[in-house]
């Protein structure tokens, strides 16, 4: 059932009204960030097309069919046979392929073809999942082409990505697009809570952490997370309440430390969830709405001495680093500069007034 998946309530519409009219199109791509739901989503929409005792027209969860197709069975780590191979679930009619290594293979696509071909063997259709969609190159992409352009009525294929731009237009013209937003740190909060039994308290500390992944929010480690929470307030008091150089120069050299090195974006991520709490609390947002709610002691000093525009500067300035990181700059060149524009506002501002 889809209200068993959190989020993504428009996806649930969209793809709740396309099965009820038996409007599903054959080609369906699925976009959106990392760990939001998609391959859940699109496993669900292949229960719902062979659940045994549908209510509502949902899959009911629990008959055979719907319970197999939830079953996914990777190979071993090391089998490259079975990675090359569509990957079944324990039912016969739906299976996933991903990419082995860097590429989707044409074997995969030839093999999704010949598949898809068949009248189902068991259930009312047959399924296919294509994830990481991104990574057919032209070869792959052009076996796939012939199947995604005219899907035998009984088969579907869903692709899945997190990168549509990287996509074929030949690719992405023959596919219904389906966009998934990221979850809202109260839709992952209680779906941790009530489908997960994770106590309230932890369950809001990771909702917060995941920045809209539920996938990292079931995986994130939270003492990474409070200690990257605690680093990142320290820059933001220097900058603001105690507009100490010496501190941020520390933090922009431990940030570069090779310990480190994994968390750097993370670390750009956390920072920028508390400027915008401390900016939001400034403009007399509801503390409810932060994302670092639990910090609003330390928030609130900040705050209060946080000006408007220079916090919508340095949201843009890490914006600009994280463009930058991508073209492979020298971090540790950039953070100090990062942190001592930062600061030069704060130099800026605290000038006296001309009269
Ligand atoms: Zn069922």
């Amino acid at each position: 059932m889809f209200d068993q998946i959190a989020g993504n309530k428009r996806v649930k519409d969209v793809l709740k009204r396309m099965l009820d009219n038996g409007r599903l199109p054959g080609a369906l791509l699925f976009t959106g960030e990392e760990g939001i739901g998609k391959k859940l989503f699109a496993l669900e929409v292949a229960r719902t097309l062979n659940c045994r005792t549908p209510r509502n027209n949902e899959a009911c969860g629990e008959c055979g069919p719907c319970q197999r197709i939830s079953r996914l069975n990777y190979p071993q780590r090391d089998d490259a046979d079975e990675w090359n191979q569509i990957i079944w679930t324990d039912h016969p009619d739906v299976g996933l392929v991903i990419a082995p290594r860097r590429v989707l293979r044409v074997e995969q696509m030839r093999q999704i073809e010949k598949e898809a071909n068949f009248r189902p063997f068991e259930g009312k259709a047959r399924v296919f999942l294509i994830d990481e969609a991104d990574k057919l190159n032209d070869a792959s992409a052009n076996a796939l082409l012939k199947v995604l352009e005219e899907p035998p009525r009984t088969s579907y294929l869903i692709l899945i990505t997190a990168r549509p731009a990287m996509l074929l237009p030949t690719i992405l013209s023959r596919c219904q697009v389906i966009r998934f937003a990221p979850l809202t740190p109260d839709e992952i909060e209680t779906h941790l809570t009530r489908s997960k039994e994770i106590d309230k308290k932890t369950a809001r500390l990771r909702a917060r952490a995941a920045g809209g992944s539920m996938g990292r929010a079931l995986s994130g480690d939270l003492v990474t997370f409070t200690s990257q929470r605690k680093a990142m307030l320290k820059v933001l008091n220097a900058l603001v309440v105690s507009n100490n150089r010496a501190e941020l120069l520390r933090s922009a050299e431990q940030l570069n430390e090779a310990q480190y090195k994994d968390e750097f974006e993370e670390r750009l991520d956390v920072l920028e969830t508390l400027i915008r709490d401390a900016w939001m609390l400034s403009l007399g947002v509801k503390s409810s709405q932060l994302v670092n709610e639990d910090l609003l002691s330390e928030l609130q000093p900040i705050a209060e001495k946080l000006d408007s525009s220079r916090a919508a500067n340095w949201i843009l300035q890490i914006e600009d680093l994280r463009e930058q990181l991508i073209v492979n700059i020298n971090r540790k060149v950039t953070t100090d500069a990062l942190f001592l524009t930062m600061a030069g506002d704060v130099a800026a501002q605290k000038r006296p007034k001309v009269r």
